[in-house]
């Protein structure tokens, strides 16, 4: 196998704030797999919290590049395992190279990965579309500029509440909230049940990541449905999370691929969890790959290539939240770029 890639640095259409900060751009790592003249493609976005920048997932991957393209490619799964060792400390690169091995695969079979798989796509939920925390005024002004059934809006600041109640008097839309981690336990007690009669569907990571006291407590209190995000990196975090949450974020980038999401989805599934797929403002290559496990899903958020001003690839489209299916083999991807 030949390993190349690319980085970018592709830029938001509006600054995205969350309760951690806010960015104009997304640097991300492309890499391509080529397999006898086949070519997969597979990406992750660098993202500061989780500390590893596209120079590590560079570094990384030329300091082991013969072992990754020595690796005698034939299933994926067998692939991710070689990948996980190799790159044990950098899920980010595993998880590019991952998504990179189940794109060659379906291209290799000439199929889409939902087609292997054997998934109704009938069954994929609609995404939702996020409003970064702005001005009430900028954020009016970005859902009406997308209209869509599903907002999904960042909260965990002061001023949140009122926030919400302001996009409220524009839509009926469905909303759920996303606080990264920015709550205590006092304020999401007193918030949530605001957020319930404002028509919110559920609360995404309110508490500290590690705050698992906290979030018991929570769990037992809430009147609306607690998502892992933060708290819920690894496959071994699933578990970690039954009876203190009601469901799961599930980001490949952060787990490390599409092979241990697949368990992820299973094991949360065999809990009792809801499974959401969450994106990292990852570019169309990584959001189709979202899109590929999306009949899986409860819920999904996968508005990354909505969000950029640019797009390295085609073959990710909506119509009002639906995510449409196309002919294109592995991912369902076309990458406009040669490597
Ligand atoms: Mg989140």
């Amino acid at each position: 196998m030949n390993v190349s890639y690319k980085t970018y640095n592709l830029p938001f259409k509006h600054p995205f704030t969350i309760s951690k900060g806010t960015k104009t751009h997304q640097p991300t790592f492309v890499v391509e797999l080529e397999y006898f003249g086949v070519k997969g493609y597979g990406e992750a976005p660098a993202i500061s919290y989780y500390n590893i920048p596209v120079e590590k997932m560079i570094e990384d991957l030329e300091s082991k590049r013969i072992f990754v393209e020595k690796f005698s490619f034939s299933d994926p799964e067998r692939y991710w395992h070689y990948l996980h060792h190799l790159f044990p400390k950098n899920s980010f690169l595993v998880c590019a190279l991952d998504m990179a091995g189940w794109d060659l695969y379906g291209k290799l079979k000439k199929k889409q990965l939902h087609q292997l798989w054997n998934l109704d796509i009938t069954k994929a939920p609609l995404t939702d579309f996020t409003i970064g925390i702005d001005t009430i005024e900028n954020m009016v002004a970005k859902m009406k500029e997308q209209p869509w059934p599903i907002y999904k809006i960042k909260v965990g600041v002061d001023g949140d509440i009122e926030m919400i109640q302001a996009l409220r008097q524009h839509t009926n839309a469905v909303f759920r909230v996303d606080a990264n981690a920015g709550w205590t336990l006092e304020q999401a007690l007193q918030k949530i049940p605001v957020l319930k009669a404002l028509g919110v569907e559920f609360v995404e990571q309110p508490l500290a990541k590690d705050d698992w006291e906290g979030m018991k407590e929570l769990y037992a209190k809430s009147p609306l449905p607690l998502i892992a995000d933060e708290a819920c990196v690894f496959e071994e975090d699933v578990e970690k999370c039954f009876n203190h949450f009601h469901g799961i974020n599930i980001k490949l980038t952060k787990c490390s691929g599409i092979t241990p999401a697949r368990r992820m989805i299973a094991k949360a599934k065999e809990l009792g969890l809801k499974v959401m797929i969450g994106c990292m403002n990852e570019s169309s290559i990584g959001t189709a790959a979202i899109a590929q496990l999306a009949p899986l899903l409860d819920y999904v958020d996968m508005d990354g290539p909505l969000l950029l001003n640019e797009d390295i690839a085609t073959g990710v489209s909506f119509d009002n939240g639906k995510i449409l299916f196309n002919n294109l083999a592995g991912l369902g991807v076309d990458v406009k770029d040669t490597f």
